[in-house]
């Protein structure tokens, strides 16, 4: 096992000490389906991820910026791609309404991973994106495993100090107890 796999599949634990649980729900923004529309992305992230337990989701409104895409002479062909592949995922509803414009993808985005607005991940999403400023914004939203690509490689950002700090606390009272009841029984 490669030493990135090992170091992923360690943060994954650490995740899931926070609550995350297969089939990992995995959101993903438009731009990532795009930059990997020549692999056979499901698979990469599963490799990735080490798991064969994944759920990909796309919002209605990343749906719609796909199909915003599409028009004009100007189009990328790819974007055609793009919405087949996207129309393979669960559709996650955000609730934001079709005979409205689209909510910019961002803010549909983070209307979902944190619903009441207070920097809780309430549906534990794993959030894949190329955004950069979405990933800053998601950092604080405890806890959200982040991923983007980068020249072709699939990342996982190392768990935001935010979390981390949950993560350090709720290990604490979990086994301190534990620790406490050994010392006590190393007296006899
Ligand atoms: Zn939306």
């Amino acid at each position: 096992m490669g030493k990135r796999t090992k170091q992923y599949k360690r943060l994954m634990r650490s995740f899931e000490f926070l609550g995350f649980r297969q089939p990992y729900q995995l959101l993903m923004t438009s731009d990532i389906i795009m930059d990997t529309l020549k692999v056979d992305v499901i698979h990469l992230f599963e490799k990735t991820l080490s798991t064969k337990n994944l759920k990909p989701m796309i919002t209605q409104c990343s749906i719609r910026a796909l199909y915003n895409k599409n028009v004009g002479p100007d189009r990328d062909p790819a974007v055609a791609g793009a919405i087949e592949r996207a129309k393979t995922f669960e559709r996650r509803r955000c609730g934001h309404l079709m005979d409205e414009d689209p909510l910019p993808e961002h803010e549909c985005v983070m209307s979902v991973v944190d619903p009441k607005q207070n920097g809780q991940n309430k549906f534990r999403y794993l959030v894949a994106t190329q955004d950069v400023s979405l990933r800053e914004k998601l950092r604080s939203v405890i806890p959200t495993p982040l991923m983007y690509v980068k020249r072709g490689v699939l990342i996982l950002e190392p768990m935001a100090a935010s979390s981390a700090k949950v993560r350090e606390r709720e290990e604490r009272a979990k086994y301190v107890p534990l620790l406490v009841r050994s010392c006590h029984f190393s007296e006899y």
